[in-house]
C-alpha cells in the first residue's frame, strides 16, 4: 500500500520541497541579510492572481527588481529555502495599476496556470497567494480590535496594542472531498454555476466538534441523501481558493437510495447522480460530461476510481 504522504506527495500543490526556516525567521537580521543577499527571488501576488512569465513559468524577481515595489507591498512573506534560493512573496495593493509589473510578466489566476507550472512552482505560487490572502484578511486583531503587525518574516501577525500583543496565526480552513461508491458506480454531483456537464466528487468544510469521518458522512448527506458505511482516507492537498486544506477520501455507500432535489437535500448540489464507468467514459466522448480541473484532487479521485474498472485509463479520454 501506497505510503499516504508520497500520495499527497503527488498532488498539485503539495509536496514540494521547500525549507520554511520558521526559526530562522524569528530572527529579523537574518531576515533582512536573506532579501538583500543574491539568493534572494521575489513572487508578486496581486489581487489573488500570480506573475507569470508565461502559462508555465512564475516570475522570480531578484533583489534589485523588487526592491522598488517592496515598500508599497501590504505584506511580504518568507516562503522558505529551496537549492539555494530564499524565497520571498509579496502582495501588491489592489489599486497597483496590472501593467506595473508588465516588464516581467502577467497576473494569472492559479486556477489556470497550476496544471502548467512545475511541481515545484506550484506549490511556490499557492503559498504565496495564501499568505497574501491572509494577510489582506488580518489587518486588525480580533481580540481588541488593533491593527496587526507582520513579524517573523511575514510568517506571523501580532497585535500593535501593547496590552494585548496576541499573535495571529496563518490560518486554513479544512474540508473533506470524497468519492464515494456503490457498486461500480460512483457519486457525482454539480452546481448550478458550474459549466454544463462538469461534475464532481462531494465536498463540504469540516464544521466544529466533528472529526474528517463525521464531515465526511454528514456531506455526502445532507447534499446527496446517500448514507456511506464506510470511510478511508485517501490524500490531502493544500487549496488556496482561498485558504483551505482539502482532505481526500474514497467512502462506500449503505446503498444507491439518492435524493438531491431541494426537498430531501441542502440544495448546494444542482444535481447529483450515480455513475458507471461507461456513463463516463460515453459522456466525456460526446461532450455532456466534463471533469473538474486537473488540478484538483477530485480529479484524482475519479481518475483512480476509474482507472480501477475496465473502461481504460480516464486519462487517455480527457
Ligand atoms: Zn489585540
Amino acid at each position: 500500500m501506497t505510503d499516504h504522504w508520497q500520495k499527497s506527495a503527488r498532488n498539485p500543490f503539495a509536496g514540494y520541497t521547500l525549507d520554511r526556516a520558521q526559526k530562522q525567521a524569528q530572527d529579523p537580521d537574518w531576515v533582512a541579510a536573506q532579501m538583500a543577499g543574491p539568493g534572494a527571488r521575489f513572487l508578486p501576488v496581486w489581487r489573488a492572481q500570480n506573475l507569470m512569465t508565461d502559462s508555465s513559468h512564475s516570475t522570480l524577481l531578484r533583489p534589485d527588481e523588487a526592491a522598488p515595489w517592496l515598500p508599497r507591498a501590504e505584506s511580504v512573506t518568507l516562503l522558505g529555502q529551496a537549492d539555494g534560493h530564499t524565497y520571498f512573496s509579496f502582495a501588491l495593493p489592489p489599486d497597483t495599476p496590472p501593467e506595473a509589473l508588465a516588464a516581467y510578466g502577467t497576473f494569472q489566476e492559479l486556477r489556470a496556470v497550476g496544471a502548467l507550472v512545475s511541481h515545484f512552482e506550484g506549490g511556490l505560487l499557492a503559498y504565496a497567494r495564501a499568505m497574501a490572502h491572509w494577510h489582506s484578511q488580518h489587518g486588525f486583531c480580533g481580540v481588541c480590535g488593533h491593527p496587526t503587525e507582520s513579524f517573523c518574516g511575514g510568517t506571523i501577525r501580532r497585535c500593535t496594542n501593547p496590552a494585548c500583543a496576541q499573535a495571529h496565526f496563518p490560518r486554513t480552513d479544512p474540508a473533506i472531498i470524497v468519492l464515494t461508491s456503490f457498486e461500480d458506480r460512483a457519486l457525482l454531483g454539480r452546481q448550478a454555476q458550474w459549466m454544463p456537464g462538469r461534475y464532481s466528487t462531494i465536498a463540504g468544510f469540516v464544521a466544529p466538534g466533528e472529526s474528517l469521518e463525521d464531515a465526511v458522512a454528514r456531506e455526502v448527506q445532507e447534499e446527496t441523501g446517500v448514507r456511506v458505511k464506510t470511510v478511508t482516507y485517501h490524500s490531502s492537498q493544500p487549496w488556496p481558493f482561498p485558504q483551505s486544506l482539502m482532505v481526500g477520501f474514497t467512502a462506500e455507500a449503505a446503498s444507491d437510495a439518492l435524493c438531491a432535489g431541494p426537498d430531501c437535500s441542502d440544495g448546494e448540489l444542482e444535481d447529483a447522480r450515480w455513475f458507471t464507468r461507461g456513463d463516463i467514459r460515453r459522456g466525456l466522448a460526446v461532450g455532456t460530461f466534463s471533469m473538474p480541473s486537473s488540478i484538483s484532487i477530485s480529479f484524482r479521485l475519479i481518475s483512480e476510481w476509474f482507472d480501477a474498472g475496465d473502461e481504460g485509463r480516464l486519462a487517455d479520454l480527457v
